[in-house]
């Protein structure tokens, strides 16, 4: 399995998983054209996406996913509260897929396994997705804050993406209002690199080969703090595989999922 991060952050989020000559769009937060050009500039395709997955309905992760699916002709897979949100921009010939909480859902060559989380979107949910060959990617955008269940979602993975989404301190110094510094930083806001790395270091175990820092807020965020948060909490418990930040406006290479530690030829940073 391959994943390619097209780009993270504020302004939109869309990743695309290849395996067996298939591919799953997670999230698409940015303009079917735009979508194109990013998958152009990162020299994958889009002719072979079998469903668009969503993790919620705010429009950094779906502004172009109704668009998108009517146009591709595919389905679009979500929790239920993520669809009905959607509902009036949906038209009746788009498949609408419904994710139900914590049960396993096939499209193609990959299976789907949604978890609620506390963000504040109507019913939003950390995605799994696993291929025919078993590894798993996790995707964790917008997660709130990092409960038990959160933990739970992402064990056994093979890949990890999640949320870096600010720096406590820049935060804390930031232009922002109180009020939207509370809601960033509140229960159902995002996760913050040390939360981000505390995560990652809960659910580590020796498969997981590869961890993507997204959503990196461009105002009270660096890649170098969110890698380096990482990077502590990550090392003492073994971890070789591959640290990556995702940006906002540039595509990652393509990431092999399920790749062992001691075929990466490049440990640490890339993709940046
Ligand atoms: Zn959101
Ligand atoms: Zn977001």
């Amino acid at each position: 399995m391959r994943l390619t991060v097209l780009g993270s952050g504020s302004r939109g989020n869309a990743l695309l998983v290849e395996s067996d000559g298939e591919a799953l769009l997670v999230d698409a937060g940015f303009s079917v054209k735009d979508l194109a050009r990013r998958a152009d500039a990162a020299g994958v395709s889009l002719a072979r996406v079998r469903a668009i997955a969503l993790t919620h309905e705010h429009g950094d992760h779906a502004r172009g996913a109704v668009r998108a699916a009517q146009t591709w002709g595919v389905p679009l897979a979500a929790s239920a509260g993520t669809l009905s949100a959607l509902q009036r921009a949906l038209p009746a010939q788009v498949e609408r897929l419904p994710l139900p909480a914590s049960r396993t859902v096939s499209v193609g060559a990959f299976r789907l396994t949604a978890f609620p989380t506390a963000h504040d979107a109507a019913d939003p949910v950390v995605l799994v997705v696993e291929d025919g060959g078993g590894r798993r990617l996790g995707v964790a955008y917008d997660v709130g804050s990092p409960t038990a269940a959160l933990a739970h979602a992402c064990r056994d993975l093979d890949a990890l993406v999640i949320e870096a989404n600010h720096d406590e301190v820049l935060l804390r110094s930031s232009a922002y209002p109180p009020s939207v510094r509370a809601r960033i930083a509140g229960r159902a806001g995002h996760l913050s690199n040390t939360q981000a790395a505390a995560l990652a270091a809960q659910v580590h175990h020796a498969a997981l080969g590869l961890v993507v820092l997204a959503h990196l807020s461009d105002q009270c965020n660096r890649p170098d703090l969110a890698l380096a948060a990482m990077e502590r909490a990550l090392r003492p418990r073994g971890f070789r595989g591959r640290l990556v930040v995702a940006a906002q406006d540039e595509p990652t290479p393509a990431l092999e999922v399920g790749a062992t530690p001691d075929q990466l030829a490049l440990p640490l940073g890339g993709g940046r």
